[in-house]
């Protein structure tokens, strides 16, 4: 037994109950039983942590206080105007982030003949695309149909859904996985070669397609070695967009990029730009762990926001309910759906099953807060709080050396604390996982700037107020392709006569001061900041202008 004392007799109780809950079928939530569940326990219903948008497109909508002080943040490219006259680099297509979206439209755009750029904050593939596990949807099987796929994307997104994004996001999914497997993405497939799918959360059919427990790495390995095989691809690592450019007209017309190396501006000019940034985990929204990687800290929107565009859906956020909660050190990892979808139950201190284990993400993060907020929750040594997930019912259900076969990176990762997931429950609590809204976008990832698209996390609209397991994953394959795609064919057309400025941010800084607004940070803020200062250091400036 790996866990302290105190955490031993609980899980003592997990292994009694185990063979009555094996009997059990537990029964589903009525949709109104779920809206009150949502109400009374989910954090986007926590209204004293939102505040009301004072500034810009969106003025009068409610977001999280982090994020509200961010979009409505001051630039950092603060002294001297920069030296537009002329560039450091001049492209067809500028595609800002290095993820899954962002190398899905660079690949996109090189195909149809454009010059590209991609600028990425760290490296390559340094993205959440890299840390998902569970797979990727697309209705590929014979029980199975698009039109099935819409149903079950909207009933989850609670019929909230922009429905021309659902509709792009079903009908490419097929050919999104056979775009994958041509490129060499190696999907688990049954003994007669055709794929394996599996059921996720809010799903109807089985449709959701794997690389065991690490399908997120697998395609981004694919994606990240076809983008740097191009040549008429340039990868700019460790530079991360700190400015849009736009003309006096207000159309996007290329970015400044932070070289992170050599403290330098970069200034780009660009014919189109796609954000293809993701989200904003890091910026720990009420307090919450998160399971996304150090650069999701929701630069996108700060910079398609200052640009003029539109925001959607941005008073939502996927808390999913399985991040780790012991060990301290994992705390916020990611626990993936599939290990529900294999047959692991959740459970309370008592030992009982307190919710349908593969109701919607947010139904189910909000039973696990209740339990914990009513007393049945368990407590770490730590001081943090969880309930078990039954990860040995799956040997059970499922036939022995199933866990060590389907979750083989999982298995790995609590072995390190000593903790073996075939034999012992795991403590888990929802993490911070995922931004629900982001930057509007039409079908072909338009937004309400000209010559400005956006695909991957960093848009909203695609997933309503609740995301289905797998569905991000395609959408970044699907949108990022016609990004690139549409990216592609507008900066074909586009003549490069205009003129690249910053005098959005003049205008912006006016509205900040006609509202009296009197900015709280430097933003984008690129990484969290989990540093004490001494003090008096000050903080946000970075950068030489050029
Ligand atoms: C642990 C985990 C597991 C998941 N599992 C699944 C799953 O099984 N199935 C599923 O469908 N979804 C899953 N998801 C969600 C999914 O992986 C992401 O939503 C999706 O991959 C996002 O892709 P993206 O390209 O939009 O963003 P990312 O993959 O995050 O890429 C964004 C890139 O932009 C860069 N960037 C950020 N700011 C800037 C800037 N200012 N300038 C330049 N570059 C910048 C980042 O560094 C990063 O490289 C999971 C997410 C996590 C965190």
């Amino acid at each position: 037994m790996s866990y302290p004392s105190p955490l031993e007799e609980l899980v003592r109780r997990v292994n009694q109950t185990r063979e009555q809950r094996l009997k059990q079928n537990f029964p589903r939530l009525s949709a109104e039983e779920k809206q009150a569940l949502l109400e009374q326990f989910h954090p986007d219903y926590r209204t004293d942590t939102f505040t009301t948008i004072q500034v810009g497109p969106n003025a009068g909508d409610r977001t999280p206080r982090e994020l509200a002080s961010l979009i409505e943040g001051e630039s950092p490219l603060t002294n001297a105007a920069l030296n537009l006259d002329h560039f450091d680099y001049e492209t067809d297509v500028l595609v800002i982030g290095g993820g899954g979206a962002g190398c899905a439209a660079a690949i996109t755009a090189d195909d149809h003949g454009a010059r590209v750029i991609i600028a990425t904050k760290l490296r390559l593939g340094d993205a959440n695309t890299m840390m998902a596990q569970g797979g990727i949807q697309a209705a590929d099987k014979e029980n199975d149909s698009p039109a099935i796929h819409y149903l079950d994307v909207v009933g989850g997104g609670h019929f909230t859904n922009i429905p021309e994004l659902v509709e792009a996001l079903v009908t490419d999914a097929p050919e999104a996985i056979q775009w994958l497997e041509n490129l060499g993405v190696i999907f688990d497939k049954n003994p007669d070669g055709s794929m394996k799918t599996i059921h996720g959360g809010g799903t109807s059919r089985r449709r959701m397609h794997t690389c065991r427990d690490y399908t997120g790495a697998e395609i981004m390995r694919t994606l990240r070695d076809e983008v740097k095989s191009r040549p008429g691809i340039t990868v700019l690592e460790f530079c991360p967009a700190v400015e849009l450019l736009t003309t006096p007209e207000g159309d996007a017309a290329g970015a400044i990029l932070l070289n992170l190396n050599l403290n330098r501006y970069l200034r780009i000019k660009a014919k189109t730009v796609v954000i293809a940034t993701g989200g904003s985990g890091r910026l720990h929204y009420q307090g919450f762990p998160t399971s996304n990687h150090y650069g999701a800290t929701g630069d996108g929107l700060v910079l398609a926001y200052r640009a003029g565009a539109k925001l959607a859906f941005i008073d939502t956020m996927q808390y999913h309910p399985t991040g780790v909660a012991f060990p301290q050190q994992i705390v916020g990892q990611l626990v993936t759906e599939k290990v529900r979808s294999l047959g692991a139950q959740l459970v309370n201190r008592n030992g009982n099953q307190f919710i349908f284990p593969l109701e919607t993400r947010d139904v189910v993060a909000s039973a696990i807060i209740r339990e914990c907020r009513q007393d049945r929750g368990v407590r770490t040594p730590a001081g943090i709080d969880g309930v078990w997930l039954d990860t040995p019912m799956i040997e059970i259900l499922k036939g022995p050396g199933t866990v060590k076969r389907e979750l083989p990176a999982m298995v790995r990762q609590f072995a390190r604390f000593g903790i073996e997931l075939d034999k012992e429950p795991i403590l888990v609590y929802p993490t911070l996982h995922y931004q629900n809204g982001g930057v509007a976008i039409d079908a072909m990832c338009h937004t309400s700037v000209r010559y400005l698209l956006v695909a991957g996390e960093a848009s909203g609209g695609v997933h309503g107020r609740n995301r289905l397991m797998g569905n991000s994953l395609l959408d970044v394959i699907v949108f990022g392709r016609r990004a690139g795609n549409e990216g592609a064919r507008l900066a074909l057309q586009r003549n490069d006569t205009f003129t690249p400025t910053l005098e959005h941010l003049t205008r912006w800084r006016q509205l900040l001061k006609e509202k009296k607004i009197v900015p709280e940070s430097v933003s984008p803020i690129l990484l969290p900041d989990y540093t004490r200062k001494p003090a008096g250091m000050e903080s946000g400036k970075a950068g030489t202008e050029v």
